[in-house]
């Protein structure tokens, strides 16, 4: 089979799939085009992928050449009437909001997997690019945190004196949340993590962290290992310990998210202004409404003299590694799909095949999806 690999548009440094990638399609007995200078922002040129075996090509010669395409942002309009039908698409679609694009795709008659809905179980887990984009997330949210902070994170004792270590509070601990911890440890800080999951506490413990619990939080076993809405008594009894904990620290990092929903508001504009002069808040959930109430999104602003960062694209920022593990989650999850001859071999009776794919012989398969929307 023939497989195209697109470049990214915009602000966009990653690649789906950096050289290494490529060589082992290669050896998969695959045959991989990739469109002129899609890994230069990643830093692997044209000539490294040429000497992965891949051939480079100009943007409609991908589209038009290759059985399947694979990339990490939503194709355009534009690349979606260029695709033949029946091509095959990898990417991160984020269906559930974008319904234009969905419907686009079955119009079309494209087979479309959205990497983003890959079902959470044990075996799926060295394809979850979420994963693995939450620990690039939740890395270098910590390191921008220390970068910005007027003080050291470490404990000191020097010669003018013994400085104490910085406060670091953790909202939300999951994959994100439990990396921002670790990285925060390890730069020496004191930290504090809430989270309405009783069952991450023993991570939170391992990891050196203190897990500061609140009573009465509602932990669904239906929920599939995610947060569910909380009640109003709770959020309130939350927003007051939350308050407590956040005027002592000096970085916040908000990680918390409930999939398909706005993300939990846990960090008022009372709070913010209650704060250190000079704290820094990172807020990973501001392209869902944010943890923070005065987050903006894709913004850095100051208010009361705290920083508040919003950002939840900090994988563009570390396309090398961000990038390969795109690359080799992508790959795991195609070995589902490709023969020992390297043909394409759609198993329906795969659950994590069939909970990926969101449209198909122009229908939308996906049955959450499809619940949403209406072709
Ligand atoms: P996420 O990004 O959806 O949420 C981040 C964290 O925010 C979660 O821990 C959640 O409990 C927390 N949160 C939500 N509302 C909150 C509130 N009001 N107050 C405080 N915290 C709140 O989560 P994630 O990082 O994608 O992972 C969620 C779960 O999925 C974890 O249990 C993780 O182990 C599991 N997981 C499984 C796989 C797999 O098996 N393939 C892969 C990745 C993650």
């Amino acid at each position: 089979m023939i497989i195209g690999i697109l470049k990214e548009e915009g602000s966009e440094n990653r690649v789906a799939l950096l050289p290494e990638s490529v060589s082992t399609l290669v050896k998969m007995m695959i045959t991989v085009y990739v469109e002129k200078d899609a890994g230069l922002r990643a830093f692997a040129s044209d000539a490294a992928y040429i000497e992965a075996g891949a051939t480079i090509a100009a943007k409609a010669d991908v589209i038009s050449e290759s059985e399947m395409l694979i990339r990490i942002n939503p194709p355009s309009e534009t690349e979606i009437a260029q695709m033949k039908e029946k091509t095959v698409l990898l990417a991160v679609l984020n269906p559930f909001f974008n319904v234009a694009l969905v419907k686009s795709l079955a119009q079309k008659n494209i087979t479309s997997f959205s990497l983003d809905v890959i079902p959470r179980t044990s075996r799926a887990q060295s394809m979850d690019i979420l994963s693995s984009m939450a620990t690039v997330a939740g890395y270098k949210a910590v390191l921008t945190a220390a970068n910005m902070l007027p003080k050291f994170f470490p404990m000191f004792m020097t010669a003018a004196g013994t400085i104490t270590p910085a406060k670091v509070l953790i909202l939300g601990a999951g994959v994100a949340g439990l990396q921002a911890l670790a990285t925060s440890r390890k730069l020496g800080a004191v930290v504090e993590v809430f989270d309405v999951r009783a069952a991450v506490k023993e991570e939170v413990v391992g990891l050196g962290g203190k897990f500061v619990e609140v009573e009465g939080a509602i932990d669904d076993k239906a929920a599939g290992g995610y947060a569910v809405e909380q009640t109003d008594d709770f959020k309130k009894k939350q927003a007051a310990a939350v308050h407590d904990h956040a005027v002592k620290s000096d970085v916040v990092i908000c990680t918390a998210q409930i999939p398909g929903k706005k993300a939990p508001l846990l960090l008022t504009k009372v709070t913010v202004e209650a704060m250190k002069p000079g704290s820094v808040i990172i807020d990973l959930a501001a392209s869902t409404g944010g943890n923070c109430e005065v987050t903006q999104n894709d913004a850095s602003i100051i208010h009361h003299e705290v920083k508040i960062i919003g950002n939840s694209s900090f994988p563009v920022d570390m396309p090398s590694d961000a990038s390969k593990m795109f690359g080799k989650n992508t790959i795991n999850f195609l070995k589902l799909m490709i023969s020992a001859k390297g043909e394409f071999n759609l198993n329906w009776q795969d659950d994590i095949v069939k909970g990926t794919c969101v449209t198909h012989d122009h229908e939308i398969v996906h049955e959450r999806v499809k619940s949403i929307i209406t072709v």
